[in-house]
């Protein structure tokens, strides 16, 4: 079995959705995994924004604007009229769903049911398509199988057994269709993966069904060596390490959610990012597969705060590091960087929910200062601490950038600086010009 998922510009038209049709119609045995179709979730979240603010009128302006968008999508995509009218029966009660929260209190659990809509309709759409031209495919229901726990994380037994079940209610059947992004959570209720979720989405059924291979496929040819959006001369990059994966994911580059290597590492899935728009391009493979001494790329996370707490009577003190953590773990906020001295520590953190909270608890072990509107830099590669002069090119790149934080050694696979954002687009740019020379860049 192979997962495929499919990114919102791979779905973002009809044409768009008939292009990825003729890619998966190959007889082999796969769960295809779609997002919404581009601009679908952004619209939903600007429809869920302004009906928390009750501007109802609004809001059904802007519900009406996307279902015209989507019976456009439907014209376009079917030939029958027979489809044309499930297809836009189908609309008819997405959209009434969506227009009856104008006349209720609005909540975050009607947001995430908002939010849900997007990738529900992709789907439905898809498999109609696939029926019109008398493909046999069956439509699987993310809400049947997939789950997050009461800490957001999700439920892996729980996934692997459900959607057991689901696929058996199927016997052969070899093309399944579902919806990435996704998810109820502990209390049954809809919820979601967060932004980017269909990869984690695929990701986390190529581990609940021991996947052969799981294909993300986007708009772009691979993993490029820096952020494509903000540097140019960017290149694919043909082979990564999970773990060079996972870093790259979780430090900004949106090709991937930053949680969408660990499940297909823990089950060793090689995960291939392939570009729909260039079906043949080789892409990159991220395996086991290290290559020793090379710096792959740069990617940059934006929306850090870095938080800085001075005590020279308590610093080095047994247990001083343990209670300041303990504060981030009442909180449920994941520490990103953390640096060290005699008399401070400096720590970086990307959700601010509970930062009043935190600080106030802070400043009883010390003086604490924030800094917002930081960037995380974040070089990724196999960089070997025995051997001198590692990292020399980074540091070279950015001797004329102030840096925040530093951070090597955690891992073999990453250097980190944090840097004001004011900051990012230059430090990208120099880490580029300075560290990769054609394609060959050794740490
Ligand atoms: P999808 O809708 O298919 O999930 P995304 O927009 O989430 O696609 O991710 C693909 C985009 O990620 C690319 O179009 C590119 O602009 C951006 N991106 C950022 N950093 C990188 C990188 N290092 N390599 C490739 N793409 C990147
Ligand atoms: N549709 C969701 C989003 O736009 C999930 C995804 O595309 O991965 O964030
Ligand atoms: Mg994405």
């Amino acid at each position: 079995m192979k997962i495929l998922k499919f990114g919102g510009t791979s779905v973002g038209s009809a044409e768009r959705m008939k292009a990825v049709a003729s890619l998966i119609l190959n007889g082999e045995p796969k769960i295809v995994v779609l997002s919404a179709m581009s601009g679908t979730t952004n619209a939903l979240v600007q429809i869920a924004e302004t009906l928390y603010q009750n501007k109802h009128d609004e809001a059904k302006a802007l519900i009406q604007a996307l279902h015209d968008k989507y019976k456009q999508v439907v014209e376009e995509l079917y030939t029958s009229d027979e489809k044309k009218k499930q297809a836009n029966e189908l609309l008819k009660q997405h959209f009434e769903y969506l227009n009856a929260f104008t006349l209720d209190l609005f909540t975050i659990h009607e947001e995430r049911a908002v939010l849900a809509q997007g990738e529900l309709l992709s789907t439905a759409l898809f498999q109609f398509y696939l029926e019109e031209q008398g493909e046999k495919s069956v439509l699987l229901p993310a809400l049947n199988f997939m789950k997050v726990d009461e800490n957001e994380e999700p439920d892996s037994a729980y996934i692997a057994q459900q959607l057991q079940k689901e696929l058996e209610k199927h016997p052969g059947v070899e093309l399944f269709i579902t919806q990435g992004y996704i998810c109820r959570n502990a209390f049954g209720e809809i919820d979601n993966l967060k932004r980017g979720g269909s990869d984690y989405s695929a990701s986390l059924i190529g581990a609940a069904v021991d996947a052969q291979e799981i294909q993300i496929w986007t708009d772009i040819d691979g993993m490029h060596n820096n952020d494509p959006r903000i540097v140019k001369n960017t290149h694919p990059i043909a082979e990564l390490s999970f773990d060079e994966a996972a870093e790259l994911a979780y430090f900004g580059a949106k090709i991937l959610h930053p949680s969408s290597v660990k499940p297909a590492k823990q089950k060793n899935i090689p995960v291939k990012l392939l570009n729909t728009m260039q079906p043949e391009a080789k892409g990159t493979t991220i395996s086991t597969k290290t290559e020793s001494g090379k710096i792959k790329a740069v990617a940059a996370k934006d929306g850090i705060i870095a938080i800085k707490i001075k005590s020279g009577r308590m610093l080095l003190a047994y247990g001083f590091l343990r209670s300041v953590f303990e504060v981030f773990e009442r909180y449920k906020t994941p520490i990103d960087m953390i640096t060290t001295s005699e008399v401070a520590v400096s720590l970086t953190i990307d959700n601010a929910k509970h930062l009043n909270e935190i600080l106030a608890e802070l400043k009883e072990f010390g003086q604490v200062e924030v800094d917002q509107d930081q960037t995380i830099v974040c070089v990724v590669g196999d960089f070997i601490a025995e051997r001198s002069g590692s990292g020399l090119a980074v540091f070279q790149s950015l001797q004329n950038i102030p840096l925040r934080m530093i951070s090597y050694g955690g891992s073999k696979n990453n250097i980190s600086v944090l840097v004001n954002t004011s900051d990012k687009i230059e430090a990208l740019t120099k880490l580029n010009d300075g560290i990769f020379n054609g394609n060959e860049a050794h740490a």
